[in-house]
């Protein structure tokens, strides 16, 4: 028996009735060739991945055998600041949720299985391409610290998408994703177009009970759940950012409700910090670029207030709101020190250890990765005693015009570190290069494996990728 389906589904969702969500069936594929399982995700599910057949992959996740009812929810969003009441899953499905071996509830979601009531002109599939940079995107943000949903399974399905771009027509691909909730902010922007607070009311229960269950029993539940969800998203967007990651399309429908990652855009890793480096194409605007995104994230939650002014009270919201910029500064600031090694926050030189950091990567053409690899590459003991050492090391070389400022960089780092005893430095070591691993999914990056395996069909390249994200490499 297939132990996908032996798992206890829980029928969180569905319990909500039908207002949120349309029963859909999958799409029927020629072909299921499983391209991709998370074996590392098995484990909160009480599976042994050894007794786990990739035929099991495929009939539960490629075929959809016997699992139902699957749920195409309901949504709208605000698409680059406008207002959509068309959209909703158009391309996937919740096919289940169930409970991880941590207590917490995951949903099983899915992308390219299919049309559904809100498919609008699309043909509801994902091509092979999108699967792969979807399955690379959440392993590589989950190994660098991101709160993220992450792929089970990709199975490339035989069909022949026309795109436009890419190779056309292009191979095909349909994907689970699991993740802690596929309602979004705009799954609360629907109900309040559609002037129904009850049902507003019933959906935040439901996300406090599943997903802020601390509160369940308080007073205030409802204040307190937005003034968390307002730290969740304040945080995650701190965690692109020292990332080096730019989501491309932070619409209202793409942000969770429970703070995490998952439905990028056409994303992207920036090279050098370049804060106006946009990952989409079609944004003309640099609206999402990789420096708005805290500012839009704020936006996105300033705007969900609307859509629950009619449950909580809006002065307790916006004074919520009111901390964003606190709660996102500090774990910004977290997350650098240690990409810079330090794990203690208090130290006098820190701050302006981070500006002259920025300052000088701003400033240089130095790759943002490469720079903070190179580092931790390259850091000694010696670099504790003598600051002309730190230069004298590194390969992260100051481009001209910034001399100056990498100069005092190193003499700020060299200050930073007169703070520990010699025999702490060896965890300043073990942290940086914790933090900082070589492999960075870049464009050039992927472009060279998915050509392996438009050209010659070869996946190698593809697992070796991921063998070394999840390694830490
Ligand atoms: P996304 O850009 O993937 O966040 O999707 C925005 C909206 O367009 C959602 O309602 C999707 O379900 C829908 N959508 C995107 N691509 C397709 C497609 N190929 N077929 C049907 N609907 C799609
Ligand atoms: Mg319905
Ligand atoms: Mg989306």
């Amino acid at each position: 028996t297939n132990p996908f389906l032996n798992l206890h589904y829980e029928r969180a969702v569905e319990s909500l009735g039908e207002d949120y969500y349309d029963e859909v069936a999958a799409a029927e594929f020629p072909q299921h060739i499983l391209r991709w399982r998370n074996d590392a995700l098995l484990h909160r599910l009480e599976l042994n991945p050894q007794l786990v057949k990739d035929d099991d992959f495929i009939s539960a996740f490629g075929k959809f055998e016997e699992r139902k009812p699957l749920l195409a929810l309901c949504y709208h969003g605000y698409q680059f600041g406008e207002y959509n009441p068309f959209l909703g899953d158009g391309r996937g499905f919740l096919y289940g949720q169930v409970r991880g071996t941590d207590g917490e509830l995951y949903d099983f979601g899915t992308k390219g299985s299919g049309k559904t009531p809100y498919s609008r002109g699309g043909d509801g599939m994902l091509t092979l391409k999108g699967g792969v940079r979807e399955v690379l995107a959440a392993e590589m943000l989950h190994h660098l610290g991101v709160r993220t949903s992450r792929c089970l399974s990709m199975i490339e399905t035989g069909l022949s998408l026309w795109r436009g771009d890419e190779p056309s027509p292009t191979r095909s691909s349909v994907i689970v994703r699991m993740g802690r909730s596929h309602i979004r902010f705009g799954t609360f922007e629907r109900l309040h177009y559609l002037r129904r607070p009850d049902l507003t009311k019933k959906l935040l229960d439901h996300v406090i009970e599943q997903y802020y269950r601390d509160f369940i029993t308080q007073e205030d539940k409802y204040v307190l759940f937005y003034a968390d969800l307002v730290k969740r998203t304040a945080e995650l967007v701190a965690q692109w950012m020292a990332a080096g990651f730019c989501h491309a399309v932070l619409n209202t429908d793409n942000m969770s409700i429970t703070g995490e990652s998952f439905d990028y855009g056409p994303y992207g890793f920036i090279t050098s910090y370049q804060p106006y480096f946009t990952a989409a194409y079609f944004d003309h605007y640099r609206r999402y670029c990789y420096i708005h995104q805290p500012g839009i994230c704020k936006w996105n939650l300033e705007t969900l207030q609307d859509a629950l002014k009619g449950v909580i009270d809006y002065g307790d919201m916006q004074a919520g709101l009111a901390k964003f910029d606190e709660h996102y500064q500090s774990e910004y600031r977290t997350l650098m020190l240690k990409k810079l090694g330090f794990e203690q926050l208090s130290h006098p030189e820190a701050d302006e250890l981070l500006n002259l950091t920025i300052q000088f990567l701003q400033g240089s053409e130095v790759g943002y990765h490469q720079f903070f690899y190179e580092m931790a590459r390259t850091f000694s003991l010696k670099w504790r005693d003598e600051p002309g050492l730190i230069m004298a090391d590194s390969n992260f070389v100051p481009a001209s015009g910034v001399s100056e400022v990498f100069d005092n960089w190193c003499l700020i780092y060299h200050k930073m570190l007169n703070n520990f005893e010699p025999e702490q430095i060896d965890s300043i070591a073990q942290t940086l290069t914790r933090q900082n691993p070589k492999t960075v999914i870049h464009k050039p990056v992927i472009e060279s494996i998915w050509q392996s395996i438009v050209q010659e069909d070869n996946w190698q390249p593809f697992y070796e990728l991921i063998e070394c994200i999840q390694s830490g490499k």
